[in-house]
């Protein structure tokens, strides 16, 4: 089949899934008012690989069918596949502004990196690893939207999962012929109303033990399986607009956020992948490049973002010619250096990739992990700047549904600016309200705050890979060498001149 059409797309969410919103079960997701916006623009999305001019940009050949398969799907045999990737990802995000975290491309990659290294994952006579490598090939074959689920819901954070005095995690409940039940619950499944399928896989440690077992699981399944429930939270679109213009990017990119509800729902032995396995679940981002790969995909959306934010900044400073005053450009300056930063780290990743054992190139991680650490507070300051750059501005521009009511002179006349039109300057300040000040603005702040993991047990994880020893070495080094050199009775210079005046 290959690629989808927006249309294919839309088809395939009705499915009778159970999502729930303000309490009600949603019948159609892609009619519903709280969420036809987000299905049309992941429509869009599916569409542009199908334009002409976008074609061979977004797709690849498929090594299996030779159908045209998205380029998000890529196993990549070099630094250039990596950067025709690259380049994929960002027309997604740049249609989206960065702003849409979870389009399948996120999952596409996530779930190539793990099919990358099946073998790992192949640990018994029961070989869950050729599930996982044959699962990434319908995925990437029928061109399916994926969301997923990693953490326990938030009970008791002070004990580990199979300590709990409510037992309300996913966990299995009983193993038959045909494959095992999942009873419990699981957080976050953001995109989840839009997906075809649903990824379950770890991602806190869990202990190896009897005890913990049940928690110690990998699996993916349709969101329309038995058993399954999505329940959502509110939108944050603003309900009552008068004009779809007043919350350009809340009425189309709201991917939407859900906990997950498995009543006994059983999935099949070949969606398997990891079971009653701690020591697989604990080590998985060590023994596959999985999260290297993910890491390259979502800064590649930190780098739309951070353009879209920064093209904003100037386009409001220009607006009231607020660019003439030296601190405002300081400002700018901020948001060029972090376009700049996201974009090198970015670069680099790929240009010191290695292929892994498959011939699979995967970039180099430390100049991911240094945009994955650093990328949330560049963001909440971005979103800072915007705030401080419109001001006041923000609050004091009408709907644009003013510009066609019974006052249209009034809003004609007094909204005007420097270098804007009122047209143009209730556009542009809408549209910064709803980055950087309304619920959509406040979401976002929060998705890149935690969407990669804990930004503090992230710190504590990076410490503990860094290669630390050599940096010791070298002080310790250093110490000797100085102490070796000493100048007797000298006060002065630290080192001893190579060539002493005689
Ligand atoms: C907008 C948004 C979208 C998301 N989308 C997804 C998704 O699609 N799929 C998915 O799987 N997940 C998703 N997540 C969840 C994300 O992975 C988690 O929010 C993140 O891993 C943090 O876990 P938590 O929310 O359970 O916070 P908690 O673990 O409950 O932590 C809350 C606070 O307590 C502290 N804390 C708790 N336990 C410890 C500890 N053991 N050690 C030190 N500090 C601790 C943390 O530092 C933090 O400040 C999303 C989150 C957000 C906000």
């Amino acid at each position: 089949m290959g690629i989808r059409t927006g249309q294919q797309f839309l088809e395939s969410l009705k499915d009778d899934r159970d999502i729930r919103i303000d309490g009600e079960r949603i019948k159609d997701v892609t009619t519903d008012p709280r969420m036809a916006g987000a299905a049309q623009t992941l429509a869009e999305l599916y569409d542009m690989q199908h334009q002409p001019d976008l074609t061979d940009k977004m797709t690849y050949t498929s090594p299996a069918t030779g159908d045209k398969v998205g380029l998000s799907f890529i196993q990549p045999r070099s630094v250039d596949d990596l950067v025709r990737r690259r380049e994929m990802v960002k027309i997604w995000m740049d249609a989206t502004c960065g702003m849409f975290g979870r389009s399948p491309d996120f999952m596409n990659i996530n779930m190539m990196g793990f099919a990358a290294s099946f073998d790992a994952f192949n640990r018994d006579e029961r070989k869950l690893g050729d599930n996982l490598r044959n699962y990434y090939e319908m995925i990437r074959e029928n061109d399916l939207a994926l969301t997923h689920t990693l953490i326990n819901p938030q009970v008791d954070r002070s004990k580990p999962v199979e300590a709990q005095s409510k037992d309300l995690a996913a966990k299995v409940v009983k193993e038959t012929d045909a494959g095992i039940v999942i009873n419990g619950a699981r957080m976050v499944t953001t995109l989840c109303a839009y997906t075809n399928e649903l990824m379950v896989f770890p991602s806190t440690n869990i202990a190896v033990s009897d005890d913990a077992a049940p928690y110690a699981f990998a699996f993916c399944i349709p969101c329309n399986t038995q058993g399954l429930r999505f329940i959502c939270r509110p939108p944050v679109m603003h309900q009552n607009t008068a004009s779809p213009m007043d919350y350009p990017l809340s009425s189309r990119l709201d991917e939407g956020d859900g906990m997950v509800i498995f009543h006994n729902v059983l999935v099949p032995w070949e969606r398997v992948f990891i079971y009653r396995d701690a020591e697989m679940c604990n080590s998985l981002y060590a023994k596959t490049g999985a999260m290297r790969q993910i890491m390259h995909q979502f800064s590649t959306k930190n780098l739309a973002k951070a353009e879209f934010m920064m093209a904003l900044g100037f386009a409001l400073a220009k607006s009231t010619k607020i660019d003439v005053h030296l601190h405002v450009q300081g400002m700018l300056a901020e948001m060029i250096n972090i376009v700049e930063f996201v974009r090198s780290c970015l670069r680099a990743s790929e240009v010191d990739a290695k292929p892994n054992e498959e011939g699979v190139y995967t970039p180099a991680d430390m100049p991911l992990w240094t945009v994955r650490q650093m990328f949330p507070k560049m963001y909440i300051r971005m979103c800072e700047i915007i705030q401080i750059l419109g001001a006041g501005g923000l609050v004091a521009v009408p709907s644009y549904a003013e510009l066609d009511g019974d006052i249209a002179q009034d809003v004609e006349t007094y909204f005007e600016s420097a270098n804007a039109n009122s047209k143009t300057r209730i556009k542009l300040f809408r549209l910064a309200f709803d980055t950087a000040v309304s619920t959509f603005a406040g979401r976002q702040q929060l998705y890149e705050r935690y969407y990669s993991g804990d930004p503090v047990r992230l710190a504590g994880m990076l410490y503990n890979i860094y290669d630390k020893d050599s940096h010791v070495d070298r002080i310790d080094a250093l110490l000797n060498d100085l102490e070796a050199r000493q100048i007797p009775g000298a006060q002065g210079p630290l080192f001893r001149p190579k060539y002493a005046a005689e």
